[in-house]
C-alpha cells in the first residue's frame, strides 16, 4: 500500500474545528481519553486471547507507556493492545461511531460551544480531543495476529485530511504521537502529565509507565495506583475521585448528579458503582445509543456496555458492575440466560429506584432538576415493569392546572386533594401547555375546582390509561362521559329533551363526520366540542400515531354541545320558525368545524368554511 490521503467525514471536520477552536478550558483531558482508549485496546485483545491464546504471540506483559521527547515536541501514548489494521483505522479515526453527532452537531452553532465548551464532552469525542494540544498526529498501529509488515501509520494536521500508509512495527498494539502545538507544550513535562494520569486515570487497571529521570538515572516509574475504585472502600474515596471516575466511564464533562456505590454480599457477590448523570445526552433515543454498566469478572472487563445489567428505561445510569462468581468468557448468549446476572440486575434496579425515591423524598429540588432531564425514560418503566410499577407511581411527576407552569404534583399530592366525591383522576395530553389551559375541554373542570393533571410527553397517552393511584383511576377530559355535578343530570335530560330536534338535524346533517352528539357536561363557555367516545383511542394519540406513520382509521368522535350556550337557542329559534331553514345545515357545519379547530385538528374542506363565514358575516354587517 503506498501512501494515500483521505477526507475526514464531514462530522469530524466540524468537530475538530470546534475541538481547535474551543476556549474548552481542562484541555488535559486529551491524555485521560487517550489511556483509556489504550486501556480498551489492552481489555479487548486480553478478552479475545481468552479463547484464542496464540494471538498474544506470549506478550501478555499489558502495559501503557508514555513518553516525553522535549527534542521534537513529542508526547508518546504506547499500548500492547488489539492494535488496528487499515482498514480499522480508516473506520476509527476517520469518521465518528455514534450517528446521532452529525445532527446533534447541526443544533449547534459556535457560539453556543465558545460560551459552554463542555458541551463539547457530549460528542464522547475521545481521541480527537488530543487536537486540542497538538497540531499533528501520528498513529502507528499493529493489529494482534498481524505480521509486523502489516502494520500502519496514519496522520492528520486536522486540516480536513488524514494520510494512512502501511508500515512495519516490531510490537502489537498502537503508538499515538503527538506533535505538540504552543499550547500543548505544557504536557512535555513529567510532574505535569503524573499530575494528570494521577487526576484522572489512576483507577486505570493496566500498569501506566513512564521513563523518569532518578540520581542522574533513567527508571521506569509506574505512574496510577490501578486501585479498581469501585472495590475500594466508600470512606476511603473522594467526591473528587468519583467524579473522576464517572466522566471515564461516562464520557461526560460534567460532574454527576448522584454516586450509587454499593456491594452486595452473601450467596451471590457483587460491586457496582453507579452513577446518574446531570444531563441527559443528546443521543439517549437513538438506536445506537449503548445501554448499561461496564461489566467486570475478577478485574477482568468483559463488556464496556452490558444491557443485560439494568433494565431500559434506566438507560441514562452508568458506571461499573463487578462479579467474582461468573465465567471470565461469559459470551453474550450466556448473559441473556444467567441466573447471576437476573439477581444482580434485580438488585441493580432495586438500589437505583430506592436511591431516586430517597432523593424526591429528602432532595426534592435535586430530584426535580433529574426528573426534568430523565422523565421520559423513566415513565418508560410504567408501560415496561409491571413488577416495579407501584414504586415508578411515586417517581412521575406531572403539571396540573393548578400548577405552575415547569412545577410539578405528584399523584399522592393529586389523590390526597381530590373531591371527596371524585371518582377519578383527571388528565390531558397535548402538546402545549398553553394550548390544552385554553381548551374547552377544561372549562366545567375549572369552574368546579377539579384538578387536571396536564400531560406533555408522548408516552403519556400510553401510559395514562392504565394507570391508577389510591384505587383512583385515570380519566382523560377528551373522552366519554363527563358530568362534575351529579344534581346536573337531570338538566342534561331537559336540555336533550328541549333541543331534540335541533340535536337531530344537526346529528343527520353530520352523519358522516361525527359518531353521535349528546348535550356536554363539560363545557361552559364554548358552544361545543368533540370528544373520542370511552372505548375509542384519544384524539392526541390518534393524532400522534398518524405523524409515526402508523395508517390508522379515521375514528369518528362524539360532538357534544353545550345547552347554555346563545348559539345552540338560536339555532333552535330559528329551527321554531322555519325547520327546512337551509342556514339550519350551515350553522351544523360551522359547529362541526368550530370543534375540529378547538381540538387542534385540521378542517376536513378549509375553502368551504370560509366561504360559509364570510357569507355569514356578510349578512351579520346588513343588520349592524
Ligand atoms: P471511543 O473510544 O469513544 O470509541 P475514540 O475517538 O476515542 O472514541 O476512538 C475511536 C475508535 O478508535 C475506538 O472505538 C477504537 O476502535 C479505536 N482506537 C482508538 N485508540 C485505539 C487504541 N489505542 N488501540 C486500538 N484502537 C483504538
Amino acid at each position: 500500500m503506498s501512501s494515500q490521503t483521505l477526507e475526514f467525514k464531514t462530522e469530524v471536520k466540524e468537530l475538530l474545528h470546534l475541538m481547535i477552536h474551543s476556549l474548552y478550558s481542562h484541555k488535559e483531558i486529551f491524555l485521560r481519553e487517550l489511556l483509556s482508549n489504550a486501556s480498551d485496546a489492552i481489555d479487548k485483545v486480553r478478552y479475545v486471547a481468552l479463547t484464542d491464546n496464540a494471538l498474544l504471540g506470549g506478550d501478555d506483559n499489558w502495559k501503557i507507556r508514555i513518553k516525553i521527547n522535549k527534542d521534537d515536541s513529542s508526547l508518546t501514548v504506547s499500548d500492547n493492545g488489539i492494535g488496528m489494521n487499515e482498514e480499522e483505522i480508516v473506520r476509527a479515526l476517520g469518521t465518528i461511531a455514534h450517528s446521532g453527532t452529525k445532527d446533534f452537531l447541526r443544533t449547534l452553532s459556535e457560539k453556543q460551544i465558545k460560551d459552554n465548551p463542555e458541551l463539547i464532552g457530549q460528542f464522547g469525542v475521545g481521541f480527537y480531543s488530543a487536537f486540542m494540544v497538538a497540531e499533528r498526529i501520528v498513529v502507528i498501529s499493529r493489529k494482534a495476529g498481524d505480521a509486523k509488515e502489516k502494520a500502519v501509520r496514519w496522520e492528520s494536521k486536522a486540516d480536513g485530511t488524514f494520510s494512512v500508509e502501511a508500515f512495519e512495527k516490531d510490537m502489537r498494539g498502537t503508538d499515538v504521537i503527538l506533535f505538540m502545538s504552543d499550547e500543548g507544550k505544557k504536557y512535555l513535562d513529567e510532574w505535569e502529565i503524573k499530575s494528570v494520569v494521577k487526576k484522572y486515570s489512576d483507577y486505570i487497571e493496566h500498569p501506566i509507565c513512564m521513563d523518569v529521570e532518578k540520581d542522574k538515572k533513567t527508571e521506569e516509574q509506574i505512574l496510577n495506583s490501578r486501585k479498581a475504585i469501585w472495590l475500594k472502600d466508600k470512606s476511603e474515596i473522594t467526591t473528587e475521585e468519583y467524579n473522576e471516575f464517572y466522566k471515564h466511564v461516562s464520557h461526560d464533562f460534567s460532574d454527576p448528579a448522584k454516586v450509587i456505590h454499593f456491594k452486595a454480599e452473601g450467596t451471590r457477590e457483587f460491586s457496582a458503582l453507579l452513577f446518574i448523570p446531570a444531563k441527559a445526552p443528546f443521543d439517549m433515543f437513538y438506536k445506537d445509543y449503548k445501554i448499561g454498566p461496564t461489566l467486570y469478572v475478577k478485574r477482568v472487563q468483559i463488556m464496556d456496555h452490558c444491557e443485560e445489567l439494568i433494565p431500559i428505561y434506566l438507560r441514562f445510569v452508568k458506571g461499573v458492575v463487578e462479579s467474582a462468581d461468573l465465567p471470565l468468557n461469559v459470551s453474550r448468549e450466556i448473559l441473556q440466560s444467567n441466573k447471576q446476572i437476573e439477581v444482580i440486575k434485580k438488585n441493580v434496579t432495586k438500589k437505583i429506584l430506592d436511591t431516586l425515591t430517597d432523593m424526591k423524598n429528602t432532595e426534592f429540588e435535586k430530584y426535580l432538576a433529574f426528573y426534568k432531564e430523565f422523565h421520559k425514560s423513566l415513565k418508560e418503566g410504567l408501560y415496561l415493569d409491571h413488577q416495579r410499577k407501584d414504586i415508578l407511581k411515586d417517581l412521575v411527576l406531572f403539571e396540573s392546572i393548578k400548577t405552575e407552569s415547569g412545577k410539578y404534583t405528584t399523584l399522592k399530592q393529586y389523590v390526597d386533594l381530590m373531591k371527596p366525591d371524585q371518582e377519578f383522576i383527571f388528565y390531558m395530553t397535548g402538546t402545549s401547555r398553553a394550548e390544552m389551559e385554553s381548551s374547552p375541554y377544561l372549562e366545567a373542570f375549572k369552574d368546579k375546582d377539579y384538578d387536571v393533571l396536564l400531560m406533555l410527553d408522548e408516552i403519556d397517552d400510553f401510559i395514562a390509561p392504565d394507570l391508577e393511584y389510591g384505587g383512583k383511576k385515570l380519566k382523560s377530559v377528551t373522552k366519554g362521559d363527563v358530568e362534575l355535578d351529579k344534581n346536573k343530570q337531570s338538566d342534561k335530560k331537559d336540555a336533550e329533551k328541549k333541543f331534540k330536534k335541533v340535536i337531530d338535524l344537526i346529528r343527520d346533517e353530520l352523519k358522516d363526520d361525527i359518531k353521535d352528539i349528546r348535550v356536554s357536561g363539560r363545557l361552559k363557555d364554548s358552544a361545543c366540542c368533540l370528544v373520542a367516545d370511552e372505548g375509542d383511542m384519544d384524539q392526541n394519540l390518534e393524532r400522534m400515531m398518524k405523524a409515526m406513520g402508523q395508517a390508522m382509521p379515521q375514528s369518528k368522535r362524539i360532538l357534544e354541545i353545550n345547552p347554555t350556550h346563545p348559539l345552540i337557542e338560536s339555532m333552535n329559534a330559528i329551527f321554531e320558525r322555519d325547520k327546512d331553514h337551509p342556514i339550519l345545515k350551515e350553522y351544523a357545519k360551522l359547529l362541526y368545524d368550530q370543534a375540529l379547530l378547538l381540538e387542534g385538528s385540521k378542517l376536513k374542506d378549509p375553502v368551504a368554511f370560509s366561504k360559509t363565514m364570510s357569507k355569514i358575516m356578510v349578512e351579520n354587517a346588513k343588520v349592524v
